[in-house]
């Protein structure tokens, strides 16, 4: 049975003082607080809702996000702009440092929900990386390994930067970020997730697709995204799984938001 649940607007903000600055160091507190520095890491599959989730979950705690998925779609929209194969690694990497990729921290979501936009080339990609053509060819190209050392790093001195942030991804609380605060593993059966992403795609783009070939596709991506031999998408031992069938993102939120003021109190 679902649970009734508050719409995202009803979600109020959860308010703390402003944070008193300081650098992350190597080993990790044990406890946080809500007012200072933390990092929350999001993985999951594809199509599980993480970067909507991320988002509020960031407007109702007052926290910034990262989308290290936007990352590596950005880079596959570059190499394919440059017509650059992933097996050529040099000029892989190379355009993608000459692009400067970087988000502008201040774009919002029409609902108000912080959603940092991705430039690259000193323009916005935030429209091209869902294009189909970057969907289906980003896992191949996030396998590259020193593509995915480079955007490691460069999510690494985002946090250092930014380091009250929501990451989402796929390794971002098992390799990215190992000693997080607090991480979350989502996840809804390839059922679902085509469901929704047949409903995005729709309202948000008019394109109209078959539920079992987006079925298909899902299942296709996870499988490759767990294969890959490093940054593959596992659940951290560590991390709260939340089965997302049966939730709307008011719901997968509200646990969220109470799960880390549990944490941050204990
Ligand atoms: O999260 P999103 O669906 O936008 O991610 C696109 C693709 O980028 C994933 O299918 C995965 O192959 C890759 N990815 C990754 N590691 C991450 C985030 C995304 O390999 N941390």
């Amino acid at each position: 049975m679902s649970r009734a649940l508050p719409q995202p607007a009803t979600l109020r903000p959860v308010e703390v003082a402003a944070p008193e600055r300081f650098a992350h160091s190597e080993s990790r507190k044990a406890m946080f607080r809500l007012d200072q520095d933390m990092i929350v890491t999001i993985d999951g599959p594809a199509a599980s809702g993480k970067t909507a989730t991320a988002e509020e979950l960031a407007r109702v705690l007052g926290l910034q996000v990262l989308s290290t998925g936007a990352m590596y779609r950005c880079a596959t929209a570059i190499a394919m702009e440059h017509k650059i194969a992933r097996e050529h690694t040099f000029r892989l990497l190379e355009i993608v440092r000459k692009s400067h990729m970087h988000f502008n921290w201040h774009a919002k979501t029409e609902e108000g929900r912080p959603s940092p936009e991705i430039i690259a080339f000193g323009k916005s990609y935030a429209k091209r990386i869902t294009d189909e053509e970057v969907t289906s060819n980003v896992s191949e190209f996030s396998e590259v390994i020193p593509l995915r050392e480079l955007m490691v790093g460069m999510q690494r001195d985002i946090a250092k930067a930014h380091p009250r942030l929501i990451t989402e991804g796929r390794d971002q609380g098992s390799v990215v970020f190992p000693d997080a605060d607090v991480k979350f593993f989502l996840w809804a059966s390839p059922r679902v997730r085509a469901e929704r992403r047949r409903q995005q795609l729709l309202v948000k783009k008019g394109i109209d697709r078959d539920l079992g070939e987006l079925e298909k596709e899902i299942a296709a991506r996870d499988e490759n995204d767990r294969r890959k031999p490093y940054g593959a998408l596992v659940q951290p031992e560590d991390a709260l799984s939340i089965n997302s069938d049966k939730l709307d993102l008011a719901g997968v939120v509200a646990l969220m938001r109470d799960h880390v003021l549990a944490k941050a109190r204990a």
